[in-house]
């Protein structure tokens, strides 16, 4: 059996979780969270770091702390993970879509001028699967008609655009810690921002929106409990310590794969290894059938072969949710759609070996040349 993923938690993590027990420290209130969030924000390089319960609430918080009013527009790319749509939509905005660019799979920056109006408050970028947006025109075009930008890097942990760390481009920026990511807290997420304000903002909407230097218990706005505890923090501070590696591991593995892949890249599409702006990080290997039906073919020989796979996102416009609660009517995008009906992605997480790998790739040559 080779999984889709397996997490490594080969450093310290026992040795501070231990702490965590022997203390007494498990909840929020510890030591390791003050200490992962001033690591963390160290480690990309921005003034405020807000560890959250997860990925999704990070992205809740700071939505929230943007300031979005009831009917503002949020541009954001279709193919993605639902949770940015969601996030826009607990804030009564509304997400607008753009198509993806072929290549990265990221979401098409020429699109987004198109889609903005006077109701445009925000542009959600979302880094997707180990390459970046190109991040220079959309924050001239944020510039330009003054929008707020929201990144969520939550598959880019230490990963550069033109050698500047994904996470500390525009007003806020968000990552995940779940267990497939480059650096995992078992659940956990992070948001992170250069503006005291805003940071003030996500720090309360964390915690129940209880206000520091009132009388507790008495609110004047809504909130969640998105705190972190020590725990999951503990884990990230060692995970942390570990990550220039796991990030070259990432990378080995992604080249590992192209280059036993290469036989079969006119029949499956690999993951480009890089664009002008960035080397692939590789968050998930990514492959592309040259057509849905391909696509289910292999995943599922695969299975036949106890071999783990997952198909790609599935665009926000056709989502059965959203198409019932009236969003995205008559909208296409046909890159997209494409992307999401032929793509998978293989066991590529950081307990896989070497050995694994190469039976992966012979399990898929096998395939290709046998049952296709
Ligand atoms: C993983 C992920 C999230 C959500 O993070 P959770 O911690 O699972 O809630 C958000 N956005 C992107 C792009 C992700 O990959």
């Amino acid at each position: 059996m080779i999984p889709v993923n397996t997490p490594s938690l080969s450093g310290n993590e026992a040795r501070y979780l231990q702490e965590c027990i022997e203390t007494g420290w498990i909840s929020s209130d510890g030591p390791f969270v003050n200490r992962f969030e001033l690591e963390f924000g160290d480690y990309i390089g921005r003034k405020h770091a807000l560890a959250v319960s997860n990925g999704s609430a990070a992205l809740d918080i700071a939505l929230k702390a943007i300031g979005l009013e009831p009917g503002d527009e949020v541009i954001m790319p279709t193919f993605t993970i639902i949770s940015p749509a969601f996030s826009i939509l607990r804030q009564n905005a509304v997400p607008v879509l753009v198509d993806s660019d072929p290549d990265t799979w990221n979401m098409d920056v020429s699109a987004i001028q198109k889609r903005i109006t006077c109701r445009t408050k925000a542009i959600l970028v979302v880094h997707i699967y180990g390459l970046p947006c190109d991040m220079d025109p959309i924050l001239d075009i944020a510039r330009e008609f003054k929008l707020k930008v929201i990144e969520d890097a939550a598959e880019m942990h230490g990963q550069t655009y033109k050698g500047k760390k994904c996470g500390t481009f525009g007003d806020v920026s968000i990552f995940s810690f779940y267990p497939n990511k480059h650096i995992t807290t078992g659940e956990g997420g992070m948001v992170l921002t250069d503006n005291t304000e805003i940071a003030d903002k996500c720090a309360k909407y964390r915690n129940l929106s209880f206000e520091p230097g009132k009388r507790r218990f008495v609110h004047y706005e809504m909130g969640w409990n998105y705190r972190m505890t020590n725990m999951q923090a503990a884990i990230g501070v060692a995970q942390l310590e570990r990550i220039e590696k796991t990030i070259l591991r990432k990378r080995q593995i992604g080249k590992l794969y192209n280059q036993l892949l290469k036989p079969l890249i006119s029949v499956i599409k690999p993951p480009l290894e890089s664009t002008d702006f960035a080397d692939n990080i590789y968050w998930v290997y990514g492959l592309l059938a040259e057509n849905a039906e391909m696509c289910e073919k292999i995943c599922s020989s695969l299975a036949e072969y106890n071999t783990g796979t997952r198909p790609f996102f599935w665009c926000m416009h056709e989502q059965p949710l959203f198409i019932n609660m009236g969003l995205f009517k008559g909208e296409s995008y046909p890159i997209a759609e494409k992307l999401a009906r032929n793509g998978f992605y293989i066991p590529s997480g950081l307990g896989i070996t070497d050995d694994e790998i190469r039976t992966v790739a012979n399990q898929l040559k096998t395939i290709v040349a046998h049952e296709l």
